[in-house]
């Protein structure tokens, strides 16, 4: 689905190194200052590290990382952004416009985004959504950005992380310290706060996070349904969510086993948004056999 040729990816690819290396200098540094600083309590420390940085990064990246690579700009035609902001009205969100970003620079791939934190945040849906989808389905989609935002998901998520952080401090606190007892002198490294067992961090780390992989999509993906459940609640628009479901199936398998979907997947399935959008317009059907309210 990638629109750009060789030289355009990989210069792409180039600026995302670049910008990688500078944060994760910054990271680093801080780490390893608590390490430094704190030689019983790092592991707490450094979990208020990644919690400062990750709150740091949602808040910034958005205004100064994402424009390096698209262009966001306000959403100009009355006839799409006047029903979104409609709804952003009725739910109280203090925004006055919408935003329209160029991801077709990239890629072919349908979607929106939120982006931000608390002052920061932003709506905007992306130009191949814009020409390959109907305002029913558009404002499907940007009612389920706004779910995001009225059910404070990024504040949630990132208590989510918060935890999975501390369970790899932990995990690092135990494996680490052993490790080093153990092999320390062959390896000539001497504790948390050396540098020379980077390695050593990185790989526990990154191994926890690869165990922890169902449970973070899976704490990823019961947020992305409460935004479906809100979407289409809010847009009233169960074919606009279920034919959506449909086009994202372009790139999301539509219909995985159960475990595949626990495993991999950090949205509904296809199947399970279709499901959740014909529920919600069988339980309101205008008539029925038992009239609830006649
Ligand atoms: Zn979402």
């Amino acid at each position: 689905m990638a629109t750009q040729n060789f030289p355009q990816w990989f210069g792409e690819q180039m600026l995302m190194v670049a910008v990688d290396l500078i944060v994760t200098s910054l990271l680093l540094i801080g780490l390893y200052a608590v390490f430094r600083r704190a030689p019983r309590t790092w592991w707490i420390w450094g979990t208020v590290v990644a919690i400062i940085f990750t709150i740091l990064g949602i808040m910034l990246a958005p205004v100064y990382i994402e424009p390096l690579f698209n262009t966001y700009k306000p959403l100009n035609d009355p006839a799409i952004s006047e029903p979104i902001l409609a709804m952003a009205r009725a739910n109280e969100i203090p925004v006055t416009q919408v935003f329209e970003v160029d991801a077709s620079r990239q890629t072919k791939r349908v979607s929106a985004n939120v982006s931000g934190f608390l002052g920061t945040t932003r709506i905007a849906l992306n130009d191949n959504l814009l020409k390959q989808c109907t305002v029913p389905e558009i404002r499907e989609v940007m009612a389920h950005e706004m779910g995001h935002y009225i059910l404070n998901h990024s504040i949630k998520l990132v208590t989510y992380f918060s935890l999975f952080f501390l369970a790899g401090f932990l995990a690092l606190r135990g494996f680490f310290q052993g490790a080093v007892t153990k092999w320390g002198d062959r390896w000539g490294v001497r504790g948390i706060a050396d540098p020379a067992g980077l390695p050593l961090l990185s790989l526990i780390f990154s191994t926890v996070f690869f165990l922890l992989t169902p449970v973070i999509n899976t704490a990823v993906r019961v947020t992305e349904r409460e935004a479906d459940a809100f979407s289409i609640n809010t847009s009233r628009e169960p074919d606009g969510l279920a034919k959506v479901a449909l086009k994202l199936g372009e790139y999301r398998k539509l219909d995985p086993s159960p475990m595949e979907e626990f495993i991999f997947f950090d949205h509904p399935s296809g199947r399970a948004r279709i499901r959740m959008a014909m529920d919600w317009k069988a339980a309101h059907l205008p008539c029925g056999p038992e009239k609830a309210n006649p």
